[in-house]
């Protein structure tokens, strides 16, 4: 039997999956989100599987990689693509290979157009495919940066995707609008970009035209991407928080989730590094923060409560951040970032004092 799991990061929109054989208990993770490795581990862990492999689709633009940290925690194998240009894996995956997990296996079908070392895996038995970039449900990826190829897309979808039997079941990277997966069939009818009647000429004028925005995240994403997500400071994104179910940011940054921060409001101190004006401002402020502006937190750090754990806030949370650098070199040891600031802690509806509704 399989054991399948499909996961979610909203920061990229990108999708994780796990596969294992059940009798074995052996696993592989395809596209694992550097800030999401805590949850996964923690899964895996639940489940009682032994991961075995760790697998990118490509090297992405829209978020790192968390092959590396997996790696270094699990003792998985790191399997890319062998056109990627990526350094520091261990299995560099060519059409054709297979990668085992238990009694089971994907197979490796190179398919360029989005990256030209993009990759598709197909279950042995192909009722599952995972597709990354190249064919997204009712879409697919750009092709304008990164050496992309409309013509080679379309042809890596014909030739490697849609001569999969109808029933096979797509699973994408990503998706943007709360799908969460297709089949051949569906994608062959319903693909406003590949479906139907749709030529070579016509998709290419199509992709040619899109005129989208560069990633946020490609100048952080790509470089970190092409070494399997090794961050520089590796000792730092190691080291594990045990006070809360933070999260570390690929920059360094302990993060916690407003949801978790409302939920354990005893026995945490929450600081708010705003301005004044701010922290009386129409955003209003977190009951019972402690207010100490960032340009004044140097001199005022004795005014924080080492005994607890510290967690800082400002409006989206890159002052806060630097307040966590700040205390840290102060000597604080529980630290962390309120993840989104001010913006997300109202926008997920927790309680404020003071503020415009
Ligand atoms: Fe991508």
């Amino acid at each position: 039997m399989l054991i399948f799991r499909q996961l979610f990061d909203q920061e990229s929109s990108t999708y994780t999956y796990i596969l294992a054989d059940a009798d074995t208990r052996e696993a592989v993770i395809i596209d694992a989100v550097f800030e999401q490795i805590r949850r996964d581990r923690a899964l895996l862990e639940e489940l009682g599987l032994k991961l075995v492999q760790v697998l990118d689709t490509h090297c992405h633009a829209d978020h790192v990689t968390g092959a590396w940290l997996l790696n270094h925690h699990t003792g998985a194998k790191i399997g890319v693509s062998g056109t990627a240009g990526v350094e520091g894996a261990d299995d560099y995956l060519v059409h054709g290979d297979h990668v085992k997990f238990g009694r089971r296996y994907l197979e490796v079908r190179e398919t360029p157009g989005h990256t030209s070392g993009c990759l598709t895996y197909v279950l042995d038995d192909e009722t599952m495919a995972f597709t990354g970039d190249t064919l997204m449900i009712r879409g697919c990826g750009r092709t304008d940066f990164q050496q992309g190829n409309p013509r080679a897309m379309y042809r890596s979808i014909h030739a490697q995707i849609f001569s999969l039997p109808e029933h096979t079941t797509l699973h994408p990277a990503h998706d943007y609008r709360g799908n969460t997966m297709t089949s051949v069939a569906e994608e062959k009818q319903f693909n406003p970009r590949l479906g139907g009647q749709i030529s070579e000429q016509d998709f290419v004028g199509y992709m040619n035209n899109l005129g989208l925005a560069h990633p946020k995240q490609i100048d952080i994403a790509l470089p970190a991407n092409l070494c399997c997500g090794r961050p520089k400071a590796d000792e730092l994104a190691t080291a594990e928080a045990t006070w809360a179910p933070l999260k570390l940011t690929f920059a360094g940054v302990w993060e916690i989730d407003p949801q978790w921060l409302e939920e354990h409001r005893n026995g945490i101190q929450v600081l708010d590094v705003r301005e004044s004006d701010e922290f009386d401002g129409p955003l209003g402020h977190i009951p019972n923060a402690v207010h100490i502006p960032l340009g004044a937190l140097a001199e005022r750090a004795d005014e924080i409560d080492s005994g607890l754990p510290v967690v800082a806030v400002c409006r989206s949370g890159a002052r806060s951040a630097q307040a966590t650098v700040l205390l840290k070199r102060a000597g604080f040891s529980d630290l962390a970032n309120l993840s989104g600031g001010m913006l997300r802690w109202r926008d997920r509806g927790c309680p404020v004092i003071g503020g415009v509704s």
